[in-house]
């Protein structure tokens, strides 16, 4: 097959034919306004969100100060002593079914703009991204009239506004995962999305409007961390749930000690991918590629550390580099990417900086052969060999597409090395054992492990970590419960 030339949106290391997805189906308009009480509302000033894999602006979007943002929380503190307050779980329920059939309805448009404005392959936001969201909603609506089922004998009440922020990695599903459970259990919303990542959130805001969701309920106000910290720090919210960085995780725990108000904290990771000699090689070597390379490693979740059992490790790390090989990095907007842009030139620059750490520590770096795109912020898939626990690129979260590889001997050993960690999100296990599973899954300092799997997500499952990994659970009935009063 003839290759093709390389050039912004030309496959590096593929040579497939192009097979982009069109953007003639939907509008972006040029500028955003805030949503706030159900109206678009100005901003006093504005910044713009690009496409990291072109440089190109996409639109304006409205950088909500602490002005806008008082007002936003007003808007929601009278939705909730008002219509949206006062309606049934029945009624709540219908509505939430509604934004969940408009969300598919769009679902195309929703997975495209996804992939323009944060750089995710196209396969990713349409496949995984969008379908979750819906998800999220429609299972969320189921709940909203059972919750004296969920909390028998509790009869729980909503707690008011609820402050959200979220971070680029999943702009939209993040969203889904804090405004359902909220919005099920009774609460008004302000939501902040990440700074490079609010295009799709305002896109909900007007699927909101369409479901004729009452003005207030959710209020969305676009800007950075200053907005962020804003939203935070109002005295009129009454929990925050927030997903992002440690660093910034502790800073709002900070904020906001000596007050009442409730909090989620759903932080970094660094997890453990571990895989036995008995494990079936060919599934985990896709499992460990899916762990790091899914949506160019920024998953909080991701398995960034790889351990091999000695035995089998020259095998599995030849069976790696082969695969790595064939992934296509790229065009995000085209179906046969594998591996899209970073979301943006700070953290390429972040992702940069660990690597380079990671040589001069003494690790040994492997990248597959071929050319990046010349406009836009990309990173190779990367593997790291001779890696020791005191290596920064074995601590610390780099969130992209590097993968950190050690070996062990016993099941021990392993767990030993894999809880040596200050993050406790996720993991994985691989092996043909049902009791090793066992062992490993229940040894694990870590909120979610998955055994021969990997990046599996459910509604209807919780998800949060120990340690520096955060505080609390989103998602099934311990998602339902931090949006309650008992
Ligand atoms: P970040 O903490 O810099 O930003 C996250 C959000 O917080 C953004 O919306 C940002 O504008 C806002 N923010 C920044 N400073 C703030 C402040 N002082 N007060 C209030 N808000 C502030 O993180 P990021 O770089 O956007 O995201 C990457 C991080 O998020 C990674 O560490 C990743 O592991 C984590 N993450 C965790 C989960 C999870 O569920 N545990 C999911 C996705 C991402
Ligand atoms: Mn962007």
């Amino acid at each position: 097959m003839a290759k093709t030339e390389p050039g912004p949106h030309n496959f590096v290391f593929g040579n497939y034919a192009p097979a982009r997805e069109s953007k003639d189906h939907f509008k972006i308009k040029k500028s955003y306004d805030l949503f706030i009480g159900g109206k678009w509302v100005k901003a006093s000033k504005k910044f713009e969100t690009i496409n990291p894999a072109t440089g190109e602006v996409i639109a304006k979007v409205g950088e909500a100060g602490k002005k806008e943002v008082g007002q936003a929380v007003k808007a929601a503190r009278k939705a909730f002593e008002g219509e949206w307050g006062q309606l049934s779980g029945a009624e709540r329920g219908k509505y939430l079914f509604r934004i969940a059939r408009l969300i598919q309805e769009r679902s195309r448009e929703l997975a495209v703009v996804e992939s323009m404005d944060g750089g995710k392959p196209i396969r990713e936001s349409r496949d995984v991204d969008i379908p979750l969201v819906a998800a999220h909603f429609f299972y969320h609506a189921g709940w909203a009239d059972k919750l004296d089922y969920a909390f028998p004998g509790v009869k729980p009440k909503p707690l008011g506004v609820v402050g959200q922020v979220i971070p680029w990695n999943f702009p939209l599903l993040m969203a889904a995962w804090k405004i359902a459970p909220a919005l099920a259990c009774g609460n008004t919303v302000v939501l902040k999305p990440a700074e490079t990542t609010p295009l799709t959130v305002l896109k909900l805001a007007e699927i909101f409007e369409d479901a004729g969701l009452p003005p207030g309920t959710v209020n969305i106000v676009t800007g950075a961390g200053e907005t962020g910290q804003a939203l935070i720090e109002h005295p009129d919210v009454d929990k925050i749930a927030f997903t992002g960085s440690t660093a910034v995780g502790k800073a709002i725990r900070r904020a906001i000690a000596g007050t009442d108000k409730k909090f989620t904290l759903e932080l970094g990771g660094k997890a453990a991918n571990i895989v036995f000699e008995d494990a079936p090689i060919n599934e985990a070597v896709e499992g460990i590629l899916n762990g790091i390379f899914f949506n160019q490693g920024h998953v909080c979740c991701a398995g960034s550390r790889l351990f091999v059992q000695e035995s089998i490790a020259d095998k599995v790390i030849k069976k790696l580099k082969k695969r790595m090989e064939t992934l296509i990095v790229g065009d995000p907007l085209d179906k046969n990417t594998d591996i899209g842009a970073i979301n943006s030139a700070e953290q390429l620059e972040r992702i940069k900086v660990l690597v380079k750490a990671g040589e001069r520590e003494g690790a040994c770096i492997w990248q597959p052969e071929g050319r990046l795109p010349r406009k836009g912020n990309w990173f190779k898939p990367t593997l790291f060999t001779e890696c020791a626990q005191s290596h920064r690129i074995v601590q610390e979260e780099i969130f992209g597409p590097v993968l950190a590889i050690q070996t062990f001997r016993t099941p021990q050993e392993a767990l030993e090395k894999a809880n040596n960690t200050p993050y406790g999100l996720s993991g994985g296990v691989w092996t043909d054992k049902g009791s090793k599973i066992f062992k490993m899954t229940t040894g694990l300092k870590a909120g979610v492990v998955w055994a021969n799997t990997f990046n599996k997500f459910d509604p209807t499952s919780p998800f949060g970590g120990y340690k520096e990994s955060g505080i609390g659970r989103e998602g099934g009935v311990h998602g339902l419960a931090a949006y309650l009063n008992f």
